[in-house]
Order: structure tokens, then sequence, then C-alpha cells
């Protein structure tokens, strides 16, 4: 099989480019940068990890962004109380709670606070249904960076068979909406799915999202099929994806590759939602 490895890296780079260069006619239209506040709560590595790469990619693209790193033990109002400033502040255009929040917090409670319209993230309950109903709205990064990369390969997501494994509300639930606008056919599975490589094998569209270290192997997939590889999984100081990429690539059409396929794309998505809710 002659499998084309996605470059996540390089389709993001081109969309920060393109951000860039408007949010530079922003600056010069309405004398201010376009600013993104980002709520960090506690110490998680994994999260500051990625607090920084969004706060760089803001700042490669012309964007403002505005940290606000919170104690882990942060009192739910005091929260609350950040996320209402954040509301009301006109200079702020985009708001970015990043996840896992402690425990002692709900985390939909925190969410949910945060205005629909400066909600660059899609999750609030207002993006999440006019997702669903096929209306305009800010929708969550990593599913739209997954339709991106999808759409990179040149190839229809019309009549295909998508199969989507996990069912999480930040990529698998959102990704069902997506690629039904796209009008693909759509099958979810999750951790009670009954024989999930039959289902995988179906698929011509393989979208994998469960946190499982190379889960996916070679034999699940379908030959020729479009792989994307969502998972994030840390190993003895490396990073893996939830497909087994030697085995899959040996039979997918095309696939991406972990790290450099959806992460970067995540990021690109971020700062283009930052972009879009300067003009809601
Ligand atoms: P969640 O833990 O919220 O959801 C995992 C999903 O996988 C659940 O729906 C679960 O099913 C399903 N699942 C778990 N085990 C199996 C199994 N054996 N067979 C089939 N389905 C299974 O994870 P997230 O969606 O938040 O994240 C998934 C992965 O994607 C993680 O590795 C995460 O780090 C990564 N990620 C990467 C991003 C990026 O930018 N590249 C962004 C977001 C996440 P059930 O519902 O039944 O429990």
């Amino acid at each position: 099989m002659n499998t084309v490895i996605i470059d996540g890296k390089a389709i993001a780079q081109k969309i920060k480019e393109e951000v860039a260069t408007k949010a530079k006619e922003f600056i010069r239209k309405k004398a201010r940068r376009v600013c993104l506040a980002v709520v960090l709560v506690g110490n998680n590595p994994a999260s500051e990890v990625y607090v920084k790469n969004k706060v760089m990619a803001c700042s490669e693209s012309s964007i403002k962004s505005v940290e606000y790193k919170l104690d882990k033990k942060v009192n739910k109002n005091d929260l609350l109380l950040l996320i209402e400033k954040l509301n009301s502040d006109s200079s702020v255009d985009g708001i970015l709670i990043q996840l896992p929040l402690p425990k002692h917090l709900n985390e939909q409670e925190i969410l949910q606070a945060v205005n629909s319209n400066k909600d660059v993230d899609g999750f609030t309950m207002i993006n999440s249904s006019k997702l669903a109903l096929g209306l305009d709205c800010l929708a969550p990064c990593t599913p739209s960076g997954c339709v991106e990369l999808i759409k990179s390969t040149g190839q229809s997501i019309e009549g295909k068979h998508a199969v989507i494994v996990g069912r999480s509300n930040i990529v698998g639930k959102p990704l069902v909406q997506m690629l039904l606008a796209e009008n693909a056919t759509v099958t979810v599975c999750h951790s009670l799915t009954n024989d999930l490589a039959y289902h995988t094998r179906q698929a011509d569209i393989l979208i994998v999202a469960i946190g499982k270290k190379e889960f996916i192997t070679g034999d699940m997939i379908k030959f020729g099929a479009t792989v994307i590889d969502v998972g994030i999984n840390r190993f003895e100081g490396k990073l893996y994806g939830d497909v087994e990429f030697d085995g899959a690539s040996k039979v997918a059409g095309h696939i991406t590759p972990v790290p450099g396929g959806v992460g970067p794309m995540t990021i690109a998505m971020l700062l283009k939602n930052t972009l879009k809710a300067t003009k809601l």
C-alpha cells in the first residue's frame, strides 16, 4: 500500500499563517489585538504543556493571550467570578478553560459559565446545540481539526462510512454532527461495543479517540481507509497514538502520525475560533 502520511503540522501551519494575516488586519482596523484568555487551574504537567503550546501559537499568529494560573484548590465562586469578569471584558474575544479541572470543581458548571460568543472550545450548550442543528457556531477544536485533516486528503466525505471510536463530549460526539453535516454515514463505537474490530473494518474513514496506546491494530483497518488518530498517550517519555502506526500504515490509504497529526490541528482550530469570536 502506498500510504500517505497526513502532515498535520504543515496543514496547521498554513491555517496559522492565514489566521496571522487576518489578526494583523484586525489590529489595523480596531487598534487592538485579538485576545484569548487562557485559564489554567492547578499544575497538571500535561495541561501546562498544552497551555504553553497554545500561548506560543497565539503569539506566532499575532494574537494576544492572557494567562490566568489559579491554585489547584481555587474556590468555585472565585473561578466563576473570573469567568464573569472575562465575559464582560470587551477586550477579551475568547475564553479557554484548560481541562481537566481538579475534582472538586464541576466541569460542566464551569464550562457553561463561559459566554457562548467567547466559547472558543465550543463546549457550551448553545454552541453544541447549534452544531447539532447545523447552525453556524464556535465548534470544538479537535473534531474540527479531524474534519480538516480528512478533507486535506482530497477525498470526498460524502457517502463514505465513517466509524468513530470514542464518544466523549469533546471529540466523539461533536464529530458525529460534523461528519453527518458532510453527508457521511456515521457509526459510533465505545467501550461497550460488541466486536469492535467488525465495525472498524467497515470504515472508509476511521477516527480513533479512546486514550489507549496503540489499541487499534492493522488487522482492524480496511485496506485503503483514511485513519485519523486523536489519541495522545505518554509512555516512557514518548508520545503514542491510539493506533499502532507501523501496522496500520501498511493497510491505510491515509493516516495521521502521533505526534504531528491531530495535535497541531487542535491548536490551529483554536486560533481560527478566536478570530471568529471577534465577529460575534
Ligand atoms: P475520554 O476518556 O473522555 O473518552 C474515551 C472514549 O473512548 C469513551 O467514549 C470510551 O467509551 C471510549 N473507549 C475507551 N476504551 C475503549 C475501548 N476499549 N474500545 C472502544 N472504546 C473505548 O477521552 P477523550 O475523548 O477526551 O480523549 C481520547 C484521546 O484523545 C486521549 O488520548 C486524549 O489525550 C486524546 N485527545 C487528543 C487531543 C488532541 O488535540 N490531539 C484533544 C483531545 C483528546 P465509554 O464512553 O463507553 O467509556
